[in-house]
């Protein structure tokens, strides 16, 4: 039997997290990789390899996180990480990245000769990130503390550059507060500050909260997909 309640939800980071936006990573999208880890282990125990098709309409998976039907498309009742970051600026971290030639030996039957690195599609490049020095992410849901505690306990690092050792999460806590507002636990990282990307619709009767801007943006997991876009979206206050 799946619950409903107002939750908080906090990730102890020993190390920082690294984010690609000025946002936070969303908590639909933690707890949906992990049903799909489970997903491809279990069709792998099978001999079957689970793949992704971007083409298709991805399948929602069954999150337990109450959902807001407001506006188009629906999303999880749940905000993306909130932070307090521990320096005044985010810290930018830089990575390289360089074309593996013996892969690309093995991937084409026919290589050009040279294949430069300092030039063209297969150059060797600096890849910049944004790490937020903090010791806590929090987000806040509406679910079944139950069983996000059980999908959580799987994720051990948040965020880019997990090999590296940024975001590892050393605990993860899931907080029940009853007596929170459902919409606000749902939208907001606190009264009047909008925590999540949102269809306009759901901001109809919050007209004063405040906001990162409007933008056409995916509001539920897969992030990435076209079928989660709403256009004219509201972004997180970042
Ligand atoms: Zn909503």
């Amino acid at each position: 039997m799946r619950s409903s309640t107002p939750l908080i939800v906090r990730a102890e980071l020993p190390h920082g997290v690294c984010f690609g936006q000025p946002w936070g990573i969303s908590l639909d999208g933690l707890l949906a990789s992990v049903l799909w880890h489970r997903r491809k282990a279990d069709e792998a125990a099978r001999g079957e390899v689970l793949t992704y098709d971007p083409r298709a309409i991805p399948q929602d998976l069954d999150l337990p996180l109450a959902r807001c039907t407001l506006g188009q498309p629906w999303h999880w009742m749940c905000t993306f990480a909130h932070t307090i970051p521990a320096t005044p600026h985010p810290e930018p971290r830089t990575r390289s990245s360089r074309t593996d030639h013996a892969d690309l030996q093995r991937l084409s039957a026919s290589v050009p000769s040279t294949v430069t690195d300092a030039r063209g599609h297969y150059r060797k490049r600096l890849i910049p990130a944004v790490a937020t020095v903090t010791a806590t992410a929090t987000w806040r849901a509406v679910g079944d503390p139950d069983q996000i505690r059980d999908l959580l306990v799987e994720v051990t690092e948040i965020g880019k550059y997990r090999t590296s050792g940024e975001g590892r999460v050393s605990a993860w806590r899931v907080e029940e507060v009853p007596d929170d507002d459902w919409w606000s636990a749902g939208h907001e990282h606190m009264p009047g500050v909008l925590g999540r990307s949102a269809p306009a619709e759901c901001l109809f009767d919050h007209p004063g909260i405040t906001h990162g801007g409007r933008a056409r943006t995916a509001v539920r997991a897969p992030y990435a997909h076209p079928s989660r876009h709403a256009n004219h979206a509201h972004l997180p206050f970042a």
